[in-house]
Protein backbone atom coordinates (compact mmCIF):
# COMPACT_ATOMS: atom_id res chain seq x y z
CA UNK A 1 0.00 0.00 0.00
CA UNK A 2 1.37 3.31 -0.88
CA UNK A 3 2.28 5.95 1.70
CA UNK A 4 0.18 9.36 1.77
CA UNK A 5 1.69 12.14 3.35
CA UNK A 6 0.96 15.35 4.17
CA UNK A 7 3.19 18.04 3.83
CA UNK A 8 2.76 21.46 4.99
CA UNK A 9 4.04 24.51 3.41
CA UNK A 10 4.78 22.56 0.37
CA UNK A 11 4.56 25.01 -2.49
CA UNK A 12 8.05 26.36 -1.84
CA UNK A 13 11.33 26.10 -1.13
CA UNK A 14 12.05 22.97 1.80
CA UNK A 15 8.20 22.00 1.41
CA UNK A 16 8.14 21.85 -2.11
CA UNK A 17 11.43 19.71 -2.06
CA UNK A 18 10.41 17.36 0.33
CA UNK A 19 6.89 16.74 -2.22
CA UNK A 20 8.98 15.78 -4.92
CA UNK A 21 11.04 13.13 -3.02
CA UNK A 22 8.27 11.66 -1.82
CA UNK A 23 6.37 11.59 -5.30
CA UNK A 24 9.77 9.39 -6.39
CA UNK A 25 8.55 6.60 -4.11
CA UNK A 26 4.92 6.94 -5.58
CA UNK A 27 3.39 8.17 -2.46
CA UNK A 28 0.18 9.83 -2.49
CA UNK A 29 0.47 13.23 -1.66
CA UNK A 30 -1.19 16.29 0.30
CA UNK A 31 0.19 19.43 -0.18
CA UNK A 32 -0.71 22.62 1.84
CA UNK A 33 -0.44 25.99 1.38
CA UNK A 34 -1.35 29.16 2.09
CA UNK A 35 -1.17 31.75 -0.60
CA UNK A 36 1.19 30.59 -3.49
CA UNK A 37 -1.60 28.94 -5.64
CA UNK A 38 0.45 29.14 -8.84
CA UNK A 39 3.50 27.65 -7.25
CA UNK A 40 1.32 24.78 -6.05
CA UNK A 41 0.01 24.12 -9.39
CA UNK A 42 2.83 23.80 -11.29
CA UNK A 43 4.59 22.08 -8.73
CA UNK A 44 1.60 19.16 -8.61
CA UNK A 45 1.90 19.54 -12.68
CA UNK A 46 5.49 18.12 -12.61
CA UNK A 47 4.55 15.41 -10.46
CA UNK A 48 3.67 12.01 -11.23
CA UNK A 49 1.58 10.94 -8.29
CA UNK A 50 -1.50 11.20 -7.07
CA UNK A 51 -1.72 15.11 -5.77
CA UNK A 52 -4.44 16.45 -3.34
CA UNK A 53 -3.93 20.36 -3.12
CA UNK A 54 -4.93 21.82 0.27
CA UNK A 55 -5.24 25.40 1.04
CA UNK A 56 -5.06 26.13 4.74
CA UNK A 57 -3.67 28.78 6.96
CA UNK A 58 -2.19 26.32 9.81
CA UNK A 59 -2.92 28.92 12.44
CA UNK A 60 -6.45 29.00 12.27
CA UNK A 61 -8.29 25.56 13.90
CA UNK A 62 -11.02 25.59 11.53
CA UNK A 63 -8.81 25.77 8.16
CA UNK A 64 -6.91 22.75 9.48
CA UNK A 65 -10.18 20.66 10.75
CA UNK A 66 -11.15 21.39 6.89
CA UNK A 67 -7.83 20.35 5.45
CA UNK A 68 -7.71 17.08 7.28
CA UNK A 69 -11.06 16.09 7.00
CA UNK A 70 -10.64 16.96 3.11
CA UNK A 71 -7.44 14.97 2.93
CA UNK A 72 -9.32 11.84 5.02
CA UNK A 73 -12.55 11.55 2.56
CA UNK A 74 -9.48 11.39 -0.56
CA UNK A 75 -7.07 9.11 0.78
CA UNK A 76 -8.51 7.21 4.13
CA UNK A 77 -5.22 7.64 6.06
CA UNK A 78 -2.62 9.65 6.31
CA UNK A 79 1.14 8.07 7.40
CA UNK A 80 3.13 10.78 7.75
CA UNK A 81 2.91 14.04 8.72
CA UNK A 82 5.68 16.90 7.68
CA UNK A 83 5.34 19.88 9.81
CA UNK A 84 7.25 22.43 7.71
CA UNK A 85 5.51 25.19 7.07
CA UNK A 86 6.77 28.50 8.92
CA UNK A 87 7.97 32.40 8.81
CA UNK A 88 10.95 34.12 10.07
CA UNK A 89 11.33 37.49 10.59
CA UNK A 90 14.46 39.52 11.81
CA UNK A 91 14.32 42.15 13.99
CA UNK A 92 16.27 43.86 17.11
CA UNK A 93 14.19 42.33 20.02
CA UNK A 94 13.20 45.93 21.85
CA UNK A 95 11.55 46.39 17.86
CA UNK A 96 9.41 43.08 17.86
CA UNK A 97 5.77 43.58 18.82
CA UNK A 98 2.91 41.51 20.58
CA UNK A 99 1.70 41.43 17.06
CA UNK A 100 4.84 39.88 15.52
CA UNK A 101 5.69 37.42 18.55
CA UNK A 102 1.98 36.04 18.44
CA UNK A 103 2.36 35.91 14.68
CA UNK A 104 5.49 33.74 14.93
CA UNK A 105 3.94 31.15 17.48
CA UNK A 106 0.68 31.00 15.86
CA UNK A 107 2.01 30.07 12.40
CA UNK A 108 5.45 28.34 13.64
CA UNK A 109 3.91 26.73 16.98
CA UNK A 110 -0.02 26.59 17.16
CA UNK A 111 0.29 25.45 13.33
CA UNK A 112 1.89 22.58 13.73
CA UNK A 113 0.05 21.74 17.14
CA UNK A 114 -3.20 21.80 14.99
CA UNK A 115 -2.46 19.73 12.35
CA UNK A 116 -1.17 17.10 14.73
CA UNK A 117 -4.09 17.11 16.61
CA UNK A 118 -6.17 17.10 13.73
CA UNK A 119 -4.26 13.95 12.05
CA UNK A 120 -3.16 12.04 15.17
CA UNK A 121 -6.23 10.13 15.59
CA UNK A 122 -6.32 8.50 12.56
CA UNK A 123 -2.18 7.58 13.55
CA UNK A 124 -3.31 6.13 17.00
CA UNK A 125 -5.91 4.08 15.47
CA UNK A 126 -3.53 2.63 13.00
CA UNK A 127 -1.46 2.11 15.80
CA UNK A 128 1.46 3.70 13.48
CA UNK A 129 2.99 6.71 11.60
CA UNK A 130 5.63 9.20 11.62
CA UNK A 131 5.81 12.69 12.31
CA UNK A 132 8.69 15.15 11.36
CA UNK A 133 8.62 18.36 12.63
CA UNK A 134 10.93 21.28 10.95
CA UNK A 135 12.95 23.25 13.41
CA UNK A 136 16.07 25.27 12.76
CA UNK A 137 19.58 25.35 14.06
CA UNK A 138 18.46 28.82 15.54
CA UNK A 139 16.13 26.59 17.79
CA UNK A 140 19.54 25.06 18.78
CA UNK A 141 21.48 27.72 19.25
CA UNK A 142 19.51 31.36 19.12
CA UNK A 143 20.34 33.59 16.62
CA UNK A 144 20.79 37.23 17.35
CA UNK A 145 17.97 39.69 15.87
CA UNK A 146 15.63 36.42 15.97
CA UNK A 147 14.42 36.23 19.49
CA UNK A 148 10.71 35.36 18.42
CA UNK A 149 11.50 32.95 15.18
CA UNK A 150 14.86 31.26 17.68
CA UNK A 151 12.04 31.05 20.82
CA UNK A 152 9.35 29.28 18.41
CA UNK A 153 12.13 26.61 16.57
CA UNK A 154 13.09 26.05 20.04
CA UNK A 155 9.49 25.44 20.95
CA UNK A 156 9.88 22.67 18.18
CA UNK A 157 11.90 20.80 19.70
CA UNK A 158 10.26 20.39 22.89
CA UNK A 159 7.31 19.65 21.47
CA UNK A 160 8.87 16.80 19.30
CA UNK A 161 10.60 15.62 22.49
CA UNK A 162 7.57 15.36 24.48
CA UNK A 163 5.26 14.31 21.57
CA UNK A 164 7.60 11.19 21.14
CA UNK A 165 7.80 9.84 24.12
CA UNK A 166 3.65 10.20 24.64
CA UNK A 167 3.09 8.29 21.32
CA UNK A 168 6.08 5.87 21.66
CA UNK A 169 3.32 2.88 22.82
CA UNK A 170 1.14 3.87 20.33
CA UNK A 171 3.72 2.80 17.29
CA UNK A 172 4.04 6.52 16.58
CA UNK A 173 7.68 8.10 15.85
CA UNK A 174 7.89 11.88 16.49
CA UNK A 175 11.43 13.59 14.79
CA UNK A 176 12.68 16.35 14.09
CA UNK A 177 14.89 18.14 11.21
CA UNK A 178 16.84 21.47 12.65
CA UNK A 179 18.20 22.77 8.98
CA UNK A 180 21.10 24.90 8.33
CA UNK A 181 21.18 28.03 6.42
CA UNK A 182 19.04 26.96 2.89
CA UNK A 183 18.81 29.01 -0.16
CA UNK A 184 15.05 29.03 -0.08
CA UNK A 185 12.95 32.45 -0.29
CA UNK A 186 13.40 32.97 3.56
CA UNK A 187 16.65 33.78 2.71
CA UNK A 188 16.22 35.73 -0.54
CA UNK A 189 16.50 38.87 1.04
CA UNK A 190 20.36 38.41 2.62
CA UNK A 191 22.69 40.32 0.76
CA UNK A 192 25.39 38.27 -1.13
CA UNK A 193 27.99 39.43 2.14
CA UNK A 194 26.14 37.82 4.41
CA UNK A 195 25.54 34.67 2.89
CA UNK A 196 29.38 34.31 1.75
CA UNK A 197 30.09 35.06 5.32
CA UNK A 198 27.64 32.38 6.31
CA UNK A 199 29.44 30.16 3.74
CA UNK A 200 32.83 30.62 5.10
CA UNK A 201 31.53 29.72 8.79
CA UNK A 202 30.69 26.40 7.39
CA UNK A 203 32.85 23.81 7.54
CA UNK A 204 31.23 22.70 4.14
CA UNK A 205 31.38 25.63 2.63
CA UNK A 206 28.52 25.88 1.61
CA UNK A 207 24.69 26.47 1.97
CA UNK A 208 22.08 23.70 2.28
CA UNK A 209 19.31 23.15 -0.64
CA UNK A 210 15.91 22.12 0.02
CA UNK A 211 16.99 19.29 -1.59
CA UNK A 212 19.59 18.39 1.13
CA UNK A 213 16.70 18.72 4.03
CA UNK A 214 14.27 16.54 1.80
CA UNK A 215 16.63 13.42 2.01
CA UNK A 216 16.78 13.87 6.16
CA UNK A 217 12.98 14.28 6.03
CA UNK A 218 12.55 11.53 4.00
CA UNK A 219 14.86 9.38 5.99
CA UNK A 220 13.24 9.99 9.22
CA UNK A 221 9.54 8.98 7.36
CA UNK A 222 10.85 5.58 6.15
CA UNK A 223 11.27 2.15 7.26
CA UNK A 224 14.58 2.78 7.80
CA UNK A 225 14.20 5.31 10.80
CA UNK A 226 11.93 2.69 12.80
CA UNK A 227 13.65 2.58 15.76
CA UNK A 228 14.28 6.72 15.81
CA UNK A 229 12.00 8.73 17.75
CA UNK A 230 12.11 12.11 20.12
CA UNK A 231 15.69 13.41 17.91
CA UNK A 232 16.94 16.25 16.42
CA UNK A 233 19.11 15.26 13.22
CA UNK A 234 20.87 18.88 12.04
CA UNK A 235 21.85 19.21 8.21
CA UNK A 236 23.82 22.29 8.64
CA UNK A 237 27.30 21.60 6.70
CA UNK A 238 28.80 21.86 9.82
CA UNK A 239 28.08 25.05 10.87
CA UNK A 240 26.73 23.75 14.28
CA UNK A 241 28.44 20.78 16.01
P1 LIG B 1 9.73 29.39 2.43
O1 LIG B 1 10.47 29.15 1.16
O2 LIG B 1 9.53 30.78 2.92
O3 LIG B 1 8.29 28.66 2.31
C1 LIG B 1 7.39 28.73 3.39
C2 LIG B 1 6.22 27.81 3.11
O4 LIG B 1 5.33 27.86 4.26
C3 LIG B 1 5.40 28.24 1.90
O5 LIG B 1 4.92 27.07 1.26
C4 LIG B 1 4.23 29.02 2.52
O6 LIG B 1 3.04 28.98 1.74
C5 LIG B 1 4.03 28.21 3.80
N1 LIG B 1 3.33 28.95 4.85
C6 LIG B 1 3.73 30.07 5.51
N2 LIG B 1 2.80 30.45 6.41
C7 LIG B 1 1.79 29.52 6.33
C8 LIG B 1 0.54 29.36 6.99
N3 LIG B 1 0.13 30.21 7.94
N4 LIG B 1 -0.25 28.31 6.63
C9 LIG B 1 0.16 27.44 5.66
N5 LIG B 1 1.32 27.54 5.01
C10 LIG B 1 2.12 28.59 5.33
O7 LIG B 1 10.39 28.61 3.65
P2 LIG B 1 11.50 27.44 3.70
O8 LIG B 1 12.83 28.08 3.73
O9 LIG B 1 11.18 26.38 2.71
O10 LIG B 1 11.21 26.92 5.19
C11 LIG B 1 10.43 25.78 5.47
C12 LIG B 1 10.60 25.42 6.95
O11 LIG B 1 11.98 25.23 7.22
C13 LIG B 1 10.15 26.54 7.89
O12 LIG B 1 9.53 25.98 9.02
C14 LIG B 1 11.44 27.23 8.27
O13 LIG B 1 11.36 27.88 9.52
C15 LIG B 1 12.38 26.05 8.29
N6 LIG B 1 13.80 26.42 8.13
C16 LIG B 1 14.23 27.07 7.01
C17 LIG B 1 15.59 27.40 6.91
C18 LIG B 1 16.15 28.15 5.73
O14 LIG B 1 17.33 28.57 5.81
N7 LIG B 1 15.42 28.33 4.65
C19 LIG B 1 16.47 27.05 7.93
C20 LIG B 1 15.98 26.40 9.04
C21 LIG B 1 14.65 26.06 9.13
P3 LIG B 1 2.72 30.07 0.56
O15 LIG B 1 3.77 29.88 -0.50
O16 LIG B 1 1.36 29.71 0.05
O17 LIG B 1 2.82 31.41 1.20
Amino acid sequence: MKQTVLITGASRGIGAAAAKRFAQDGCRLILNYQKNEEKIRALRESLKTEVLLCRADISKARDVEHMVQKALNAFGKIDVLINNAGIAEQKLFSDITEEDWDRMFDVNVKGMYLVTKAVLPGMIHEKKGKIVNISSIWGMTGASCEVHYSASKAAVIGFTKALAKELGPSGICVNCVAPGVIATDMNAHLQENILQELREETPLEKLGTPQDIAEAIHFLSSQQANFITGQVLSPNGGIVI
